[in-house]
């Protein structure tokens, strides 16, 4: 089999989004304001529907600079002075520390999300359950819900029926890519999650951090590539023997700055496990070789 031709290679760093923008005459994004090396400018925050109480779909860190921004972006975007509704991607921080200053501004409306028990307390309030296949509207959109697993046991991204959109959140994002945490990602469950969406009759994609992408099916392709192009690199640098993560990081990861081998160690951990859980590796020792 041929290398992919195109690997995923940029990243977050230094990338700049306006504090707010109309993407589409129903999706609206004011950001987050939580800027790093792996939120990028911070967490794109979308104003979604066409009447004068559009959802809030994820809601960022909980800044102050983000809940001044809020209510401006939504006069000036959406001419609307409240929200009808929440939905959470995830109970990622990033995701989910804003709702308290929401629910400040606009009042305690419902916030629909997948729990995650022992997880979703910084939304201050009980969520409202939904799982994959719910559907939830507001006036001008429909939305429906999409369990995808991988990053976080929560996930669900949102396809926006009108548009044949998707909100990815952290599944899928504008820039780089996404990070599979040690303790609660799964990166199997993760490549599941990414085939269930390149199924999807999808044209554009809204992530949470980054630019949209107007190519959804060849960026979901690309992502499913970027990780199988480093499965196979894994299983290379052991080839001749056991090696620790670090060491297997850097073999593998010399394109990428000294800085974020913590970062890249932490998905080749991941997808170590999944390797591990096929059966196709074993670790002694914290060496890692074939089985
Ligand atoms: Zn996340």
């Amino acid at each position: 089999m041929s290398e992919p031709r195109r690997v995923v290679t940029d990243s977050m760093i230094g990338l700049k989004l306006p504090d707010y923008t109309r993407l589409s005459p129903r999706v609206a994004t004011v950001l987050g304001h939580n800027p790093g090396p792996f939120t990028g400018p911070g967490t794109n925050t979308y104003i979604v529907g066409t009447g004068r109480r559009p959802l809030l779909l994820d809601t960022g860190i909980g800044v102050p600079k983000w809940a001044e921004l809020l209510p401006i972006g939504l006069k000036e975007l959406a001419n609307s002075d409240e929200f009808e509704k929440i939905v959470l991607t995830h109970a990622h921080m990033d995701h989910i520390g804003g709702v308290k200053d929401a629910h400040r501004l606009f009042g305690r409306v419902d916030v629909y999300k997948k729990p995650w028990p022992g997880h979703d307390e910084p939304a201050g309030v009980p969520v409202s359950v939904i799982d994959h296949d719910a559907v939830v509207t507001t006036e001008g959109a429909t939305l429906r819900a999409v369990f995808t697993p991988g990053h976080a046991p929560d996930h669900l991204c949102y396809y926006l029926v009108e548009e044949k959109a998707l909100f990815t959140g952290d599944v899928v994002l504008g820039a780089g890519t996404t990070i599979i945490p040690d303790e609660t990602g799964d990166l199997g469950q993760y490549m599941d999650s990414l085939r269930r969406l390149l199924a999807l009759d999808v044209e554009k994609i809204y992530p949470a951090h980054g630019p949209v992408i107007k190519d959804a099916k060849r960026k979901i392709q690309e992502y499913i590539s970027h990780r199988e192009l480093r499965e196979r690199q894994v299983l290379e640098a052991i080839k001749d023997g056991p090696l620790e993560v670090t060491a297997i990081v850097k073999t593998i990861y010399t394109d990428v700055p000294e800085f974020l081998h913590p970062a890249a160690a932490q998905s080749m951990r991941s997808h170590l496990k999944k390797l591990r859980n096929e059966g196709r590796v074993v670790e002694h020792d914290n060496r890692w070789g074939l089985n």
